[in-house]
């Protein structure tokens, strides 16, 4: 499903909503949550979980709760949970006061399940866990009734308070659901919900050794913060039943719905934190936020806007059914956003130097150059122009194919706001017969890039003045994997066959034009005919810039669309 206008379209979760604030279901109220576990950075995926649940608060004066699901000790740590509130809020969402942490509902999570207990709907298992596998059975078969599974109320309770005060080893008990070891379905065959791990927990120290699960500590959670929709991804939707059991069981006031939704998979890109943190640990990558990954801190590393990514998950829209987004779409959204809102410089990525013959050595004009021709409000600046120049080593071709337009010998060019120039000699090193300088003579008559005998040029080129230029570090990226479905290929850890090893190119000698002296970091430009690019927030300094190439200015995207024949997706 996607959209082309600006309003959120009604996708079958905000139907749902609708449908409910009109019989004034939960009393009109609508409240969402995010709930990512700390365990590593968020990916582009979780930002259409964010804009999908804030969002849907936003549009309907509801509030949307960031919660932490904090239950597993040993993955997480307190590195990742200011990392993603920095980037929920760099995405442009405010959960206000609604910041909240599973581990805080530690206490009543346990009296939960004290309750189940004395209900008679939970108990102390003592097989060990690969009995417990076994006993699990399999899609096809049913299961066995754990011995353990008739152990009276007393002794359960009994069993649970010595797990909690630490008498036994990790995996020796845990407390299970007693629900049914026949069903059809797997999450109902007495799942685990409380586990032993002596273990510290990041927020609660060593207060406890056993730790809910996530079936449990999540539809409690919801309940116990009053979610009025507990929107989640598809692979859910099994875990749907349980999540109802407990709250069934347990009489809770609050008895959030459930609805899944497909989660995002994009083309070239793995989209798991744990396959993600692999790339991290194994050097793959410079680490979380290098630009080349999903994440959101990634992302803004390589220039992507909040508005850009905001715009992607509002095209990509909501359904059911699981599918892959072209990665083209993403780089789609960012380019729109900064073909309106980037300045245009002029940067030389590889310099080829050009000598104006009749051009006075010691004169140095200042040209009017146009900062954004989409806005006009962007106003403009001056650039030097003088006797030696840089132009693209590829903007030159000693013997040019058929319908190569730009410079040759005794052809004449426009070089951007400047004047026309002819090629009128070369100089090639003695030894490699490389060419690394070209001689030229310029046409005064044509200043700012027009000629009075409406002489036609086909070609205008980008260029720096070689003695104001600056030197910069620009850093090209291209995808991470080669295939366009990486997840097939990471599961048993041999992704690496499967890297671009030309994924990342950097370019130590390019030359920008002086007006980016300044350029603070994370500063954004289009590069005349190069693409989209930002300054190095980790690396750039005032001893050298550095940019990173967020996307190229060739739109894959629209022309996927154009030969489509503007079908919508
Ligand atoms: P990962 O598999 O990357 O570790 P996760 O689902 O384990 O992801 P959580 O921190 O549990 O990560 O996710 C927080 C929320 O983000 C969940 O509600 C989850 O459904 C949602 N989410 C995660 N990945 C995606 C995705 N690719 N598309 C949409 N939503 C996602
Ligand atoms: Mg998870």
């Amino acid at each position: 499903m996607t959209k082309t206008d600006s309003h959120p379209s009604f996708d079958f979760i905000r139907n749902i909503i609708a449908e409910d604030l009109s019989i004034n279901k939960n009393e009109g109220r609508v409240v969402t949550r995010f709930p990512p576990e700390p365990n590593g950075y968020l990916h582009i995926g979780h930002a259409k979980s964010i804009c999908l649940n804030f969002g849907i608060a936003e549009e309907n004066r509801g509030v949307c709760h960031l919660r932490f699901d904090d239950t597993n000790p040993s993955k997480e740590d307190i590195e990742y949970i200011e990392s993603i509130k920095a980037d929920v809020k760099w995405l442009g969402f405010d959960w206000g006061r609604h910041l909240y942490y599973a581990s805080d509902y530690f206490d009543r999570l346990y009296d939960y399940a004290v309750q189940l207990i004395k209900k008679g709907k939970a108990y102390v298992c003592s097989l060990s866990p690969e009995e417990i596998k076994e006993y699990r059975g399999t899609l096809t078969e049913p299961g066995k009734d754990s011995p353990y599974r008739s152990r009276s109320v007393e002794e359960n309770l009994d069993l649970f308070e010595r797990m909690r005060a630490g008498e036994f080893e990790d995996g020796s008990h845990i407390l299970r659901a007693k629900i049914d070891m026949a069903s059809p379905n797997l999450n109902m065959r007495d799942p685990a919900i409380y586990r032993i791990r002596r273990m510290s927990h990041h927020r609660t120290g060593d207060k406890w050794c056993v730790y809910p699960m996530y079936d449990f500590t999540h539809c409690l959670s919801d309940s116990i913060e009053g979610i009025t929709h507990s929107i989640c991804t598809l692979e859910f939707q099994d875990h749907r039943p349980l999540y109802d059991w407990v709250l069934d069981q347990l009489n809770v006031k609050c008895h959030p719905q459930q609805i899944e939704f497909a989660r995002l998979n994009l083309s070239y890109t793995i989209m798991s934190k744990r396959k993600l943190a692999k790339l991290v640990e194994s050097g793959a990558v410079f680490g979380w936020d290098d630009p080349r990954m999903p994440t959101i801190c990634g992302l803004r590393r390589r220039g992507y806007t909040p508005n850009s990514i905001r715009d992607f998950c509002e095209r990509i829209g909501v359904a059911k059914r699981d599918s892959t987004v072209d990665v083209a779409l993403l780089e789609h959204c960012v380019r729109q956003d900064l073909n309106k809102h980037a300045p245009r410089v002029m940067c030389v990525l590889r310099p080829l130097r050009v000598v104006i013959e009749n051009y006075p050595e010691d004169l140095v004009e200042s040209l009017e150059a146009i900062n954004n021709p989409e806005d006009p409000g962007m106003g403009s600046r001056k650039v030097p122009f003088s006797r030696v120049l840089y132009i693209e080593q590829e903007d030159f071709r000693e013997d040019p194919p058929k319908k190569y337009f730009r410079l040759a010998p005794g052809r004449e060019v426009r070089l951007r706001y400047a004047y026309y120039i002819k090629c009128i000699d070369m100089v090639k090193d003695g030894q490699t017969g490389e060419i690394i300088e070209l001689r030229c003579t310029y046409d005064p008559e044509t200043r700012g890039g027009g000629s009075p005998d409406k002489r036609k040029v086909k070609a205008t080129l980008h260029w720096v003045s070689a003695a104001h230029s600056l030197r910069a570090e620009v850093r090209l990226y291209d995808h991470l994997f080669l295939k366009a479905n990486p997840d097939e290929l990471t599961d048993d850890g041999n992704f690496k066959t499967n890297l671009n090893p030309n994924s990342l190119q950097i370019l130590t000698s390019c030359r920008v034009e002086p007006s980016l002296e300044n350029a603070l970091p994370g500063s954004l430009y289009q590069f005349e005919r190069q693409g989209y690019f930002c300054v190095d927030t980790q690396d750039s300094s005032d001893k050298l810039l550095v940019f990173n190439r967020t996307v190229t200015l060739r739109d894959t995207w629209a022309r996927i669309q154009k030969a489509m024949k503007n079908k919508p997706l």
